[in-house]
Formats: structure tokens, sequence, C-alpha cells
């Protein structure tokens, strides 16, 4: 489906800054890196606190986009043929546009909020339904003011349900996603208590997720929260009607009665005359909640109830977010085999897309399901898409795919085609999968895990997973503190302050981010082999290492006479000029940099050299700690006059820098030229302020290997350390000291979060294994999870036991660990 431009241009009250060419539009495209089809494009210019979307239209224009929205009277001489439209607010005039997409439809529309399991159960939802219709429905978890519109434009007139869900974190947003989704039928997850910090109270918060159900002839949602119970009770509101399940009896769905075993529940159901037991193969509280709501909903649907039995037993867990995982033979592997739809292989190409480190990149991608476009039409999108995201390789699974290979080789993707999931698996070892980024994507009939097991590699069961999208969050609330044209370096030593390397490295380069900083040339070095091109600063280099320096284009600090004159002979005989260098000063860290006696000798050498100087740079002691305030102001004020004798000097312009994560907040008058953000982007907030909405981004976690049942008098671990008083239960779990798991926490000092409570250490931590006593804790097995840090625990606290920080405990984890990245 398509609109004519002219329409578009009434929908949403634009005025004609200039009138190009004839044109329709089927795209909507908020993001300029995530053109594909620059054709049938319109760009909507959205100005948010980092990013201002009219600096791209010229970009796009040149990628051939000829439709753009701006707010902002641009000059349309630069871009002869462009449609320019014109309005007062670039979000509202998308947010207008597909609401008017939606009021095309009359198929029924299901709308769901709460604060957690939208995603699931929407997910699960499309499951349970899929067999029986066409559904359209957001794309993994847009559900935001651009989500929703986004994902609403993707109703087309063979659609015969829709499901979206809406997310909001303030009072006053549900409006706008209300007119957009317009539901007819309401589903009400729950009320938690996450994100609650943009509203006054919980009721304000109901209320406001409320009115997504203003036009909805009815709402499904859980009795026996109080709140939500008693706010409906009262008559004042609109609340259409309602249709509720839950273990009262008043409930139209009635749970009576739930069995849960260790891997299934089964729960007994009455509905009107109906009455039947419901295998649920989940035994979590969550799960078991979801699947409730999705049966509830078929049930409001009319769904027989044969059916709903023998659905729901099929329901398969699914991992909300996109993994990046190290493969075999030094792959990286991204695992999404739990569906295959257009949108959401858009998704998954971007995440892959964002992986520099290798060149290659493969597709294993199996027929997908009915979209409503010819096969043709959407294999030929499917090319258009691998060869604009830059795969190189398509695996293609399955009878469909297979038929139209030739639209692939076409948009010169080498393709191989398999039949079915076995025979790819047949021929698995002659794929020769080496050295390439791998995205794995398939249908859920295709049962792609089988490929996603040979590609992973095996991990011990401890793993450090790294939150992408927390990251990114609090890289974000930091560039919002910086004064406009402020630039940023991102501290990423030691491994990215243990959470990764080039996979860091990759997300902040495409954010855009200006500077990387690491402290030793190797680390350097990895970067650029991993494909990452943003300038490096390399604070601590050794002569030894100064020709990869200059080989893989690392920027050195100097920071002593010696040091300069060492490494300016070296660039004199490799006959470089102008190589770009940095300069720290000395200013009270008392650690590296020029002191005041070597400054006169230091402008004499800056007289002449074969140096660019990019930046100078200082360090602040104490920046954290109002007790050193002025302290730090003289740090601040030296490095000020230091700064204009060299500018004095040297007679070009350079970066002046002294701010690390602290001081970006507690003394925003000294970010200068660039600030140097290092554990703040990892979510710790070290000026104790608390002032920004940081996600810690790191979570350890690991499984436990035994559990033993002791009396009293008996005692764990070496030495006999840890003394049984009362029958206790200990549980073995796989991490020690080599992971980095402090000794010091033995003995009761550490805690660890097993099934949402804390179990103290028993005994002293072993190499590889410590002990914890799970007493009193229910339902806990072999094998199950045990966070460390992370998700409940933070990092801070767990260092705090230690007599640590947490910057020693975060790089600590060993190498042995492995990383796990993901995006939400
Ligand atoms: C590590 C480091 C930083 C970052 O410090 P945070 O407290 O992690 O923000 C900044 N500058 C220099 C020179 C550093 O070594």
């Amino acid at each position: 489906m398509n609109y004519h431009i002219t329409d578009i241009a009434s929908a949403i009250n634009a005025s004609w800054l200039q009138a190009g060419i004839d044109g329709h539009v089927s795209h909507l495209l908020i993001d300029s890196r995530k053109l594909v089809f620059p054709g049938g494009t319109l760009f909507f210019a959205i100005r948010s606190a980092n990013r201002d979307g009219h600096q791209f239209i010229d970009h796009l224009y040149h990628q051939g986009v000829r439709h753009f929205v701006v707010s902002t009277p641009v000059d349309p001489v630069r871009w002869p043929g462009a449609n320019l439209l014109l309005v007062d607010d670039t979000l509202s005039a998308l947010q207008l546009l597909a609401a008017r997409h939606r009021s095309q439809f009359s198929i029924p529309v299901i709308g769901i909020t709460g604060s957690n399991g939208k995603t699931i159960v929407k997910e699960w939802l499309n499951q349970l339904l899929e067999p029986d219709q066409l559904i359209v429905r957001s794309p993994r978890s847009y559900n935001s003011q651009i989500g929703v519109p986004l994902s609403v434009w993707l109703i087309q007139p063979a659609h015969q349900l829709g499901i979206f869900e809406a997310g909001i974190s303030r009072a006053g947003e549900m409006d706008a996603l209300e007119k957009i989704i317009y539901p007819t039928i309401g589903v009400f997850t729950n009320l938690g208590m996450a994100h609650s910090e943009g509203f006054s109270s919980m009721e304000e918060k109901l209320e406001e997720k409320w009115k997504l159900f203003r036009h909805a002839e009815a709402v499904i949602y859980k009795k026996g929260n109080t709140l939500v119970d008693n706010w409906l009770r009262e008559a004042n509101h609109s609340r259409g009607s309602l249709f509720s399940w839950g273990s009262e009896e008043s409930a139209d769905m009635h749970v009576y009665e739930i069995f849960k075993a260790d891997s299934y529940t089964v729960a007994r159901i009455r509905c009107g005359t109906a009455e039947f037991q419901l295998s649920i193969p989940f035994s979590d509280e969550a799960s078991i909640d979801n699947a409730l709501t999705c049966c509830a909903i078929m049930l409001y649907l009319d769904v027989p109830v044969q059916r709903i039995m023998e659905r729901i037993p099929q329901l398969h867990g699914m991992a909300m977010r996109l993994e990046l995982k190290e493969g075999i033979n030094h792959c990286s592997v991204i695992n999404d085999s739990y569906s295959a739809d257009l949108s959401s292989l858009v998704v998954a190409l971007d995440f892959l897309s964002q992986q520099k480190q290798h060149i290659n990149k493969t597709v294993i991608l199996s027929d997908i399901p009915e979209t409503g476009l010819t096969s043709v039409q959407l294999y030929e999108n499917v090319s258009r898409l691998l060869q604009r995201y830059g795969v190189n390789r398509l695996l293609a699974i399955g009878p469909v795919i297979s038929d139209h290979a030739d639209l692939f080789r076409a948009a010169m993707i080498q393709v191989q085609t398999f039949i079915s999931t076995e025979s790819f698996l047949q021929h698995f070892d002659e794929l020769h999968f080496h050295e390439e980024t791998i995205l794995v994507k398939g249908a859920r009939r295709f049962a792609f895990e089988a490929i996603t097991a040979q590609l992973e590699m095996q991990v011990h069961q401890t793993v450090l997973e790294i939150n992408l999208n927390a990251m990114l969050n609090n890289l974000r609330q930091y560039q919002q503190q910086l004064r406009p044209g402020t630039k940023l370096m991102a501290m990423v030593k030691a491994f990215s302050y243990g959470s990764g390397s080039f996979e860091i490295a990759n997300l902040l380069q495409f954010h855009g981010v200006d500077y990387l900083a690491v402290a030793y040339t190797d680390e350097g070095v990895a970067l650029r082999k991993a494909g990452i091109h943003l300038p490096v600063m390399v604070m601590n280099a050794a002569s030894s290492g100064f020709s990869s320096l200059v080989e893989y284009g690392l920027e050195p600090v100097l920071y002593s006479l010696p040091l300069f004159r060492k490494f300016e002979s070296f660039i004199r005989q490799e006959g470089i000029q102008y190589y770009p260098v940095h300069l720290e000063m000395e200013t009270g860290m008392h650690r590296l940099g020029f002191e005041s006696s070597d400054f006169q000798e230091l402008l004499v050498l800056l007289k002449g050299n074969s140096f660019r100087i990019q930046s100078v740079f200082s360090h602040l002691a104490a920046s954290e700690d109002p007790r050193h305030d002025s302290f730090t102001h003289d740090q601040a004020e030296l490095f000020v006059h230091y700064c204009s004798q060299i500018e004095e000097t040297i007679a070009y312009p350079f970066i002046r820098h002294i701010e690390n994560t602290a001081a970006i907040l507690r003394h925003p008058q000294w970010q200068f030229d660039m600030v140097r953000l290092g554990i703040g982007l990892y979510g710790i907030d070290s000026s104790a302020l608390h002032r920004l909405a940081l996600d810690e981004v790191s979570t350890l976690r690991t499984t436990i290997a035994q559990i033993k049942k002791l009396s009293p008098g008996e005692t764990v671990g070496y030495g006999r350390r840890g003394i049984v008083t009362d029958e206790a239960l200990i549980a073995t779990v796989r991490i020690g000291y080599a992971d980095g798991y402090p000794r010091v926490l033995g003995n009761g000092t550490g805690r660890m979060l097993v099934k949402g409570s804390l179990a103290p250490v028993i005994g002293s931590v072993c190499m590889d294994m410590t002990m914890i006593d799970i007493t009193g804790i229910d339902g806990v097995k072999e094998g199950d999870e045990v966070i460390v840090f992370g998700h409940g625990l933070s990092v801070s606290t767990l260092a705090g036991w230690a007599g640590t920080i947490p910057y020693e405990m975060l790089t600590g984890i060993s190498q042995r660990v492995k990383r796990i990245y993901y995006q939400d």
C-alpha cells in the first residue's frame, strides 16, 4: 500500500517548502542509517536531545531519497526535485500519518500495555493465532512514541488482525499512542513498580496506561491487584467493558487451581459453562501469568477451548533480545531464531551491520511465513535488504526461499539453498564458517536451535552479560549533560572496564562518539583490527610499540620531555609530518603529565616538530568528592593557564579536556571542548549525585552445580571455615577467585542472588567454585541460575562488601568468563 506525496501533505497538514518529483511513499524513515528503499521513502527529520534529523537530509538526498518532512524552513535550492513538507512538529506529523493509515482499516486491533510482559504476550498471541489468520504486529518491542507509528504503518489490506504494544514512561504520553493504535480490544498485562519516576503516584500511572483503552470494546486484565481493582470499581472514568481472569471466583476466567511442576504448570479453569485444564510449558510466575493472559484473550475472542488446550502447551520461550555470542572458528553469532518476518529481519540486520569485527557477513534464513505479499515481492524485498546491509552470503533454508535463489544472485549475494534444517546440518562441515559474523533467523517450525547449537561455542556456565541498550542509554544520559558542541571521548581501556572490546567500540562508533581512549598500544591495535576507525588515543604508549602505533594510526599521549623527544625522532625517521598526538599536563593527580618545571622546555619543543597537537588534557584527582572541590578548582585553573600558553605557541586550535565521569555532572563549567566518559558509560554514577537514570550494563551470572543438605556441626570448604549450626542447604556455584570473585567475599561477607533472595557465601571462596547457603529459599534446583551482580544486586554493593570499588570489580572479571552482548 502506498500514498501519493500530495495525500501525505494534506494528511499531516503540511505546507510545501518545495514541490518536487511526483511520487508515492511506502516506507517511513526516522534514522538515516536505516535507509533501504530510497525511492519510496519519506524521511521525518525529528529533533531529539542528541540528534537533529535535519542534518541528514543532504546525505539522504544523495542516496536517492526525495520525500522529506521537516520542521525548520530549510533552503530547498540544495535539493532539486525533492518534496519538502514543512510542519510544526515532525514527530506529531509522523503520528498523525500513522493514525490516518490506521483509520483505513476496520480489522480488530489488540492494544497491549502494562508494566511487564507486553512483548512476550504479543509474540505468544501471534504464535497462538497465526495458524488461523494473517496478523500484523509491532516488531520486537517497538512500543514508543516513534515505535508505535512505525508499527501501525505496517498494516496492509490483507491483514485480518493487528496486535500492537504501547509503552509509556511519563504522564501525557498515552493519548498520542491511543490515537495511532486505536485498539478495539485492550489488554492490560500488569502494574509493576518499574519506571515510576515519570508519575506522581501509582494511580496516576494506571490512569495514564488505561487511556489506551478509551475506545476499546473490552479490556482483558488480571483481577487480584487491590490497587487496580479499587481503581476500576470507582465509576468516574471510562474503562471499557471488562473481561477479567484470576483466582477469584468472580473473575470471568476463573483459575481455580494451579499445580506447578519443575518445568510445567497445570491450571484448572472455568469460564462460563466451559471447564478445562490447561498445560503451560513453564513454571515461573511471569510466564504463567503471560500464558494465562493469552488464554483469556483467546476465550474472549471465542477461540474454541479445544484449540486453546492444544496450542498453549506448544508455546516456547523466546529471547526478547538480540544476542551476539562468540562462535566456532572465530565467528560471531547473532541468534534470532525465534521468528521470521520482514520487520524483525530489518531490526536484526541493523544489529548485524553494526558489527565491524569481520568483513564477511552471513545470514542463515528460513522461508518467511505468509506476509500478504506474493513470494516474488517478498523475496525481492529480502534480497534488497540483504544487499543494503552488506550481507555477502545467504544460506537459505526451505523450499520457497530456495525457489527464489536467483533473486539473491541478481543482488550479487552468494547463495546456497537447503530444502530443510536437517539437510543444512548434514552439509554443515562443507560450509566452512570462519571469521565471519552470522545472523541466524528462522521461523519457529524450522527449529533453528539445532543450528545455533552447532555454531555457538560451548561456554562454561558463568557468563558476563552486557546489555548494549543500557550502555546506549547511559551514553545518551551523559550526552544530554554536555554543553552544545562538546565532544565525547569514551574510555574503553581494560577491555572497556571488563565488558568487552570491539563489541563495545562498535556500538560507540555507530552512535557517534568522537574519540576512544585505551591505556596501551595493543588495546588500540585490537580495535583497529576489528574495524574501528574512530580516532583512538593511547594513554601509555611504550617506545617498543611506536611502529605498530603508527601502522594502525593510533594517537599517543605524550606526557614527558623524554617521551616527546623519543617519539618525535621516531616520527622524523619515518618521514612523517603532522602526526596526531596528545599532551597530558600534570595539575595535581601526580600520575602522568608534564610538570610545571618542564613547561618552558615543552613550549620550545612545540615551536618546531613533526606533530599535530590534537588535544591537551589533564586528569582530575578527586572530581567526585565535594571535600576536594577547591583542589579540583585549582587543577582546572592551572590547566587553563597551560592551555592558553600552548595556544599562543602553536597558533592552531586543539581540543582541551579535563573531565572524567564524575566531573561531567559535578563541574559542568569545565567541560571545555571534550569530556572523557568512563565508568558512567557502564552505568555507575561515580559522582554519587544519582541525578541520571543510568542502567548498569553488566550482569554476572553463574549456575548451581550441586546442592547438599548438611546437619549441624558439619563444615563447608577448605580449612573447614564454613560451620553449619542448623540444618542447612548448601549450593555449590560455578565461580571462584580465578573468575574474579574476590576471596575476601568468603565466610558470609559476600552474597549472591538466588530466586530473588540473597544467599550468603559459606566457607572460603575456592579457585573455581563457591558455596552459598540457600537455606529457606524455596524451590531451588541444581542447574538454576545465580546472579553474582547485576539485576537486583548492584556491582557497587558487591564492591562495597569486598572493600573495593566497582572499577576493580568490573575489570577483575577474568577473560575466561564468556561475554554475551545483547540488545533488546
Ligand atoms: C580512566 C580515565 C578516565 C575515566 O574515568 P571515570 O572515572 O571512569 O570516568 C578519564 N581520564 C583518564 C586519563 C583516565 O585514565
